[in-house]
């Protein structure tokens, strides 16, 4: 079968993508590169056909063009600005929402018809603006959306509590942004509620750190790439292997009319459906407030 990838954008965030693509086991069979910068990419490409001999996976691996979107199961977007330091994501809106206009046009005009994956930020209005400009059905068209932030709170409650991250049941909703938050009232570790293994001050410094990670990698290395790479390797594959696997991926929340993430189910037809999680008022509140969020910021385009 072929499972073709096309990368659109691809500096620190969509190369480190390719590379894990190629350090796994991938259902991707054809990966295509695009970006402005051409000079670039010629060398991207030969490096990482280079590490083939030794991948575990065999991919074919070439620099491309808007047409090569046509028979693409999946579209990934990570073009565009990152922040600079003491830049917050919804900083990048004007500069990133200039350019999906034409990047998402570009590509349903090759007759475009599998699934979106966007990482680029602010990462809910630019899944939002995929989707506009797509008009594809609204489970078509993903973002990684708090993914990354729920690996790095898994992350950081390992450290804690000295558990694998891969066996902490506890997520990250709302924007991939500053008013994302930690519905603490739902996490657990095998059956156990959370409360069993941190306390309030613990839960409330983790919850600090999750959203702060971006600055504090932004201020020591200039951009953040590996985690986020990491997540577009395991949404790719569960769009690709129809793995119905949970992930808090950026979806379409059709009471709101726009994106955000809570967890979802992810399968080969992009997001399955939503899963309806109970929180309590102030989760609710947060929730809400995040939303609004991401509507104002939508409007003032
Ligand atoms: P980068 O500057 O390294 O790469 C951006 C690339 O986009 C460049 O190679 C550039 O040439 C290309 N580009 C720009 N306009 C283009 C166009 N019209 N068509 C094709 N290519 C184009 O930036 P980065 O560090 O890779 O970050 C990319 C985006 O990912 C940023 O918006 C960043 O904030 C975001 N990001 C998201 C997450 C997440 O969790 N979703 C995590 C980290 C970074």
């Amino acid at each position: 079968m072929n499972n073709k990838v096309v990368i659109i954008g691809c500096g620190n965030v969509g190369m480190s993508y390719a590379y894990a693509l190629v350090n796994q086991r991938t259902y991707v069979n054809e990966l295509v590169l695009i970006d402005l910068n051409k000079t670039k990419l010629e060398g991207e490409v030969m490096d990482l056909n280079h590490c083939l001999a030794y991948s575990p996976s065999k991919i074919s691996i070439k620099i491309g063009d808007y047409s090569d979107c046509k028979d693409a199961k999946i579209v990934v977007i990570a073009a565009g600005a990152n922040q600079n330091p003491g830049e917050t994501r919804m900083d990048l809106i004007n500069k990133n929402s200039k350019i999906f206009k034409s990047i998402v046009e570009s590509t349903m005009k090759s007759g475009f018809d599998g699934i979106f994956l966007i990482a680029t930020n602010p990462l809910d209005v630019m899944t939002y603006l995929t989707f506009k400009y797509s008009k594809l059905p609204s489970n078509k068209v993903l973002g990684t959306g708090t993914t990354l932030d729920t690996a790095r709170l898994r992350y950081i409650i390992s450290e804690y509590v000295d558990i694998s991250p891969k066996d902490i049941q506890a997520y990250v909703i709302g924007e991939h942004g500053d008013s994302e938050f930690v519905p603490w009232s739902n996490a657990s570790i095998a059956l156990k509620s959370i409360d069993e293994y941190l306390t309030n001050t613990e839960k409330e410094k983790i919850e600090e750190d999750v959203r702060n990670s971006a600055y504090e990698i932004i201020n020591r290395k200039g951009a953040t790439y590996y985690g986020i790479g990491m997540c577009l390797v395991r949404i790719t594959n569960a769009i690709l292997g129809d793995e119905n696997i949970i992930l808090s991926v950026s979806a379409y929340d059709e009471e709101n009319k726009i994106y955000v993430s809570t967890p979802a189910i992810v399968n080969n037809t992009g997001v399955k459906s939503k899963i309806f999680i109970p929180l309590n008022l102030e989760e609710k509140n947060k929730l809400e407030n995040s939303i609004n969020v991401i509507k104002d910021a939508i409007n003032n385009l």
